[in-house]
């Protein structure tokens, strides 16, 4: 298998992290006797002190160039005085309209060693496994008109959807669910809003090619609070881009810290790979950094990129494995676990959790 991965490490902690998901990505090449290829590339504030610009076309050379894009994190405190479109996180929009991805994907997790970490109680947590797909393209951040007149007093969004881009995206969920527990639950508000009614009329249409897919819908106020009484029962969950914004983002809470959760955006030119959280300065260059989320994020790369779903599954495990073991970086100690590792040492804990169970599956093979 072959595999070109643009690496644009950004800012803050992004380089730190990001390191520490290569180094799993070429351990996985090398197991596998892949060829995985490494091209770094500026985006952020260091773009901007090397070339002037948070996203220079470089960049986008190679990231369009590549077959999968992952990045670390973009924002430098020192560039807050700028103009948005000037500033670090603008290169973060920009690549990703250049690459036009509409599918974003982002997993919830609960790992049963960081139960404690979470608000919710264990029972609750327990097992959960649920993949969002939210629309990123559309919906009440991109409709036309918008306005906010400050001398009539009045502002205004649109939401707006075509068939076709829900379409596109449910597809996506359905697929992705038939790899799953076969599930699609799509979220909406449509008691109230026309564009929801498109929604789910659009989703049982295409729902109709995926007769072993079971599609249910919820209201976007209910769907809230069942993922806090019972995130267990959904499996994919398809919904717009404010919805998925939020609820992507409540879900968080089951998993526990912020360093924990890895993304995707696909669907588009070639595929961008993301942990969620940004550069961190108040941690960068201190060690501290929790690399999983990035790690998590190349397991994501494993499965829809390179569509190498055992190696995805194993760094999960591995991820697991170390956490079980006790070991935590500062953002998910708690109380009493053994002394907290560096991002560093979190990095090679996993990846020699993977070497081992790599081990073990040849020689039960060899057997
Ligand atoms: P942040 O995600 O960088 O940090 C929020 C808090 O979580 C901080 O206390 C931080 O130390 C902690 N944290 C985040 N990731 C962690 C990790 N892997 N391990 C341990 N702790 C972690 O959000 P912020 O502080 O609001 O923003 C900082 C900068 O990042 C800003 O410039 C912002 O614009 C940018 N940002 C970038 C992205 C991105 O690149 N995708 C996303 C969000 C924010």
């Amino acid at each position: 298998m072959k595999l070109n991965i643009a690496v644009l490490a950004g800012d803050g902690i992004g380089p730190e992290v990001t390191h520490e998901a290569t180094k799993i990505l070429k351990a996985v090449a090398e197991f596998g006797g892949h060829d995985f290829t490494f091209t770094p590339a500026l985006i952020g504030g260091v773009a901007i002190t090397a070339e002037g610009t948070p996203l220079p076309q470089k960049t986008i050379d190679i990231s369009l160039a590549s077959d999968a894009v992952l990045l670390g994190a973009v924002g430098d405190n020192k560039f807050n005085a700028l103009p948005p479109n000037e500033r670090p996180e603008s290169g973060l929009l920009q690549i990703r309209q250049h690459l036009g991805g509409f599918a974003n994907l982002r997993p919830c997790l609960a790992f049963a060693a960081l139960s404690e970490n979470s608000p919710l109680r264990p029972e609750v947590t327990k097992d959960v496994n649920i993949l969002f797909v939210r629309e990123l393209l559309g919906g009440l951040y991109f409709g036309e008109p918008r306005e906010w007149n400050k001398t009539t007093g009045r502002a205004f969004n649109t939401m707006v959807y075509t068939r076709d881009e829900v379409v596109r995206v449910a597809k996506i969920a359905f697929e992705l669910a038939r790899k799953r527990k076969k599930k699609v639950t799509q979220v909406d508000k449509a008691n109230v809003l026309e564009c929801s009614q498109l929604w789910r009329a659009t989703t049982d249409e295409v729902a109709k090619d995926f007769p072993d897919v079971t599609v249910e819908h919820q209201l976007v106020d209910s769907m809230a609070i069942h993922l806090m009484n019972r995130p267990r029962d959904f499996d994919v969950v398809l919904t717009e881009n404010l919805f998925g914004d939020i609820l992507s983002d409540e879900s968080g809470v089951i998993s526990g810290s912020l360093g924990m959760l890895p993304s995707a955006t696909i669907g588009g030119k070639v595929n961008l790979y993301e942990p969620v959280h940004g550069s961190a300065p108040d941690i960068a260059g201190q060690g501290k950094a929790n690399p999983l989320g990035a790690i998590l994020t190349a397991a994501m790369i494993l499965r829809h990129s390179a569509d190498l779903e055992a190696e995805a599954l194993a760094v999960e495990a591995a991820v697991a494995e170390i956490l079980e073991a006790g070991h935590r970086t500062p953002d998910i100690a708690r109380g009493d676990t053994k002394a907290t590792v560096t991002t560093t040492q979190m990095g090679k804990l996993v990846h020699e959790a993977l070497a081992q169970a790599i081990d073990r599956e040849q020689a039960m093979h060899a057997v």
